[in-house]
């Protein structure tokens, strides 16, 4: 008996010792909002829905932390970083101080996780290192000062540096998703195409694209005022040590409602803040032919509930 209690024994003591300090609790997210481009996104509510779909996985700890509005300025924000391992950002402001952009470059540069939902990848046009971080970005007036336009061509990544605007979508209709990358940690195991729930499908997206590889993609169809091109729609890069989740999906509520958009929030908030992704794929995950969402989530919308699709303008 000695002979067996002693070896499990060590090896249980051994495993404890060898635990990384962020396994014993749960990982602490900060859900970054407050401002939007426009009214057309409703960052109020899809930071609701946004939260729910973290903290349901039982890995997160979820802090919202929401920055005053720009013309009341930023003086009395103070976001304390260094307390998370990842930012998850559901917001589109134009410019930060120079201070809160230094502590937020220093957080990703030693390894802090960054998630860029949706027209997060709106913001900060100016601000080199966060377009550094999100690899491409659109509106605001962006143009190909911002970098060259990225998509995939030929099973590729491929680029078009001619003069023009960032950024386009058409109107909100299902589309098929497409992995480029299945063996990365965030698309194991998921289908090769899958469908995405009416959603905008941003086109024209342009910035530096360094340290960057496209994860998924989807045809910007020329019928609705798309490219002709497959677009990045799941993307992940690194900045200094940190990792970077970037999901073009994700306009309003009932885009967030996709389980193949909240399923991949999820992998993708849990790599960018540790490097791998321990979750299972759902079994109700969309498939080729047809898009699954979740009625619990689409019902935060008060339109759902109304029993209206709110079909407002913006990106
Ligand atoms: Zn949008």
């Amino acid at each position: 008996m000695v002979k067996i209690i002693l070896p499990l024994a060590a090896g249980v003591v051994m495993g404890m010792w060898t635990l990384p300090a962020r396994a014993a609790g749960p990982i602490r997210v900060m859900l970054l909002d407050g401002e939007s481009g426009g009214p057309y996104h409703k960052w109020e509510l899809t930071t609701v829905a946004l939260r729910k779909e973290l903290e349901e996985t039982g890995l997160f700890q979820v802090d919202v932390v929401t920055a005053p509005p720009s013309p009341q300025g930023f003086g009395n924000f103070h976001p304390q970083f260094e307390k998370y391992q990842v930012i998850v950002s559901n917001y589109d402001a134009m410019e930060w101080p120079a201070e809160l952009k230094a502590g937020f470059e220093r957080f990703v540069k030693n390894g802090g996780g960054l998630v860029a939902v949706h027209a997060a990848d709106n913001a900060f046009p100016r601000w080199r290192e966060y377009n550094q971080m999100i690899g491409v970005g659109g509106w605001r007036d962006r143009n190909q000062a911002a970098g060259p336009h990225w998509f995939f061509q030929g099973g590729r990544l491929a680029s078009d540096a001619s003069p023009g605007n960032a950024g386009g979508h058409g109107s909100r209709v299902p589309f098929a998703v497409v992995a480029r990358d299945g063996e990365h940690p965030i698309l194991r195991g998921l289908p090769n195409v899958w469908m995405h729930q009416g959603d905008e499908l941003y086109n024209s997206l342009r910035g530096p694209g360094e340290h960057m590889t496209v994860l998924a993609t989807a045809f910007s169809d020329p019928a609705n005022k798309g490219t002709g091109k497959d677009e990045p729609v799941l993307i992940v890069l690194t900045y200094g040590r940190g990792r970077v989740f970037h999901t073009t999906l994700g306009h309003d509520i009932n885009a967030l409602s996709c389980v193949g958009f909240l399923t991949t929030l999820q992998r993708g908030t849990e790599w960018a803040a540790t490097g791998t992704v321990t979750q299972k794929v759902p079994a109700n995950f969309p498939t080729a032919n047809s898009v699954s969402y979740r009625t619990d989530i689409a019902a935060i919308d008060p339109n759902y509930k109304r029993g209206l699709n709110g079909l407002d303008a913006g990106h």
